[in-house]
């Protein structure tokens, strides 16, 4: 629930606002968009489930919030701002609130898209407010939610700028630079759009320091469930495991619309607890609702995704130089339909041919075991082709790696001083240039082949592990050694979608 108190006008400009008629349209505008939302959230991280990784970053955060004077003592500087990242309904409003509510400081908010349809000047001067205001109330915490929508990169589109967002985005950039060490005023800003930001707002000394939230996989849906079933009585023969299980690809608000549904469906019944039957006409008055239609994986997808990722981790398990599989998971994120993880036993910067051959194979693992099992290939493994091809084209024309073409650097170094755009700087002939397609080719051939003999030698174990996918939907690195036994030696942190 969200206490919103009236908007916050201070003394000075509220003077300046009774000074002309111009002025009070203006005021009639902000006071319609109530562009800043001050108070002391109650909400703490028991609140917010599914979301332990977050929560532990930001416990650092809390600490700070609540004992500045032990940091400023050692000249320790804090992030000024912190960016959450997430599709919507991920809990990243209810993240920062929570932050608040654990520290026990004010929370003032702001929303980003309320700015785009301002006066020009009206956004940058409320921006001014909002910061004289949070330095009055320091510690505290700023949230701009939204921050996309006034963060975009600028001068994107020639002649049609909006000077608005722009003034207003300079506006939240200058606050933040001028933050001392004394501030203790801590912004998060939230968005589901991270690609169109502007690079400026993720330099260091401003938002540098990133929070992922993704939609839960099946553990994570349970413990939201749990959390919002409180003060929900349910009949004896609900099992918010089942519901769980049922509902892959909801993020937390649809959980807690979900059990608000249901909820609802029980006092049309008259009945005094919410019942089996509520729960599954709930669930699909949810997917049924506009929002949620997008985001509905169906099962053929699923189950393509569930052997395409226990591909990548069969062969990642079976090849000695690639690290052991820390986590594997069908959960979409993104672009990706699900990833599979490694983990990094020590930090490297030297790899030999051996190695980058066993990345090369465990890259196109799940490639290859769509071909096994489907007959045939989908879209989901192109970023995976794509970044083994680079892999392999360095592997020739960097680190002279190929026996044909011998220890040659073809390409411009890898720092080289024109970005790809200006097209290539090559310094070789087509001929050569022939050879080197033709390793690189080679070297992706043996590595596809390699993972399909690794396949080929565990078909009942690559069953094995998409099935516990489907019916898991993420399975931890212990359980996958538990099934196939420890592997021998480990490499370098890698993750493939
Ligand atoms: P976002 O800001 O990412 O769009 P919100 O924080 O506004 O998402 O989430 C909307 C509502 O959904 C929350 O108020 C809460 O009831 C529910 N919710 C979302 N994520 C979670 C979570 N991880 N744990 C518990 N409830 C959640
Ligand atoms: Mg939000
Ligand atoms: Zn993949």
């Amino acid at each position: 629930m969200l206490f919103r108190p009236a908007p916050f006008v201070s003394k000075r400009r509220a003077l300046a606002e009774q000074q002309s008629g111009l002025v009070r349209l203006l005021a009639f505008a902000r006071s319609r968009a109530r562009l800043i939302v001050a108070d002391r959230p109650a909400t703490t991280f028991a609140d917010v489930a599914g979301v332990d990784e977050a929560k532990e970053e930001l416990a650092e955060v809390v600490d700070f919030l609540k004992r500045p004077q032990k940091y400023s003592a050692l000249g320790a500087r804090m992030p000024k701002g912190l960016l959450m990242v997430g599709p919507p309904g991920t809990g990243k409003t209810l993240l920062a609130r929570a932050v608040a509510g654990e520290a026990g400081v004010p929370f003032l908010s702001i929303s980003g898209s309320e700015f785009v349809e301002m006066f020009v000047g009206v956004g940058a001067a409320r921006v001014r407010d909002l910061f004289e205001q949070a330095k009055r109330n320091s510690p505290c915490i700023v949230f701009v939610d939204e921050i996309d929508a006034v963060g975009r990169h600028r001068g994107g589109s020639l002649g049609s700028g909006n000077d608005e967002r722009e003034q207003t985005l300079n506006q939240i950039l200058v606050e933040m630079d001028g933050f001392d060490t004394h501030t203790n005023v801590i912004v998060i800003a939230a968005t589901n759009r991270p690609d169109v930001l502007d690079k400026a707002l993720l330099r260091p000394g401003r938002f540098d320091r990133q929070v992922m939230l993704g939609l839960p996989d099946q553990k994570g849906r349970l413990a939201i469930l749990q959390v919002h079933a409180r003060g929900k009585p349910l009949a004896e023969e609900v099992d918010l495991d089942t519901v769980a299980r049922q509902t892959p690809g909801f993020s937390g608000a649809d959980l807690e619309n979900l059990l608000n549904e249901a909820a609802l469906l029980a006092a049309r019944r008259d009945a005094f607890t919410v019942g089996r039957q509520d729960l599954a006409e709930a669930i699909d008055r949810v997917i049924a609702g506009p929002r949620r239609k997008s985001h509905i994986i169906s099962v053929r997808e699923r189950t393509i995704t569930a052997y395409h990722e226990a591909g990548h981790a069969l062969v990642a398990h079976a090849l000695p130089h690639v690290d052991p599989v820390a986590k594997i998971s069908i959960v979409s994120r993104g672009a990706t339909g699900g990833y599979t993880r490694v983990l990094p036993t020590e930090d490297r910067n030297l790899f030999t041919r051996s190695e980058f051959k066993d990345n090369l194979a465990w890259a196109l693992g799940g490639h290859a075991a769509e071909q096994r099992v489907f007959g045939e290939m989908s879209t989901g493994a192109s970023n995976d082709i794509q970044r083994a091809t680079q892999l392999a084209r360095r592997m020739v024309t960097v680190y002279g790696m190929s026996e044909r073409l011998g220890p040659v650097a073809l390409a411009g170094s890898e720092e080289s001083p024109y970005p790809a755009e200006y097209g290539e700087q090559r310094e070789y002939s087509n001929e050569i240039a022939y050879l080197v397609d033709q390793e690189v080719r080679a070297l992706l051939e043996e590595a596809s082949q390699r993972a399909q003999a690794v396949l080929s030698e565990r078909q009942a174990a690559l069953t094995q592990i998409a099935e516990l996918l489907i019916a898991q939907e993420t399975l931890e690195g212990g359980q996958l050694q538990a099934l196939l036994g420890d592997k021998g030696r480990p490499l370098p942190l890698a993750e493939a979608g």
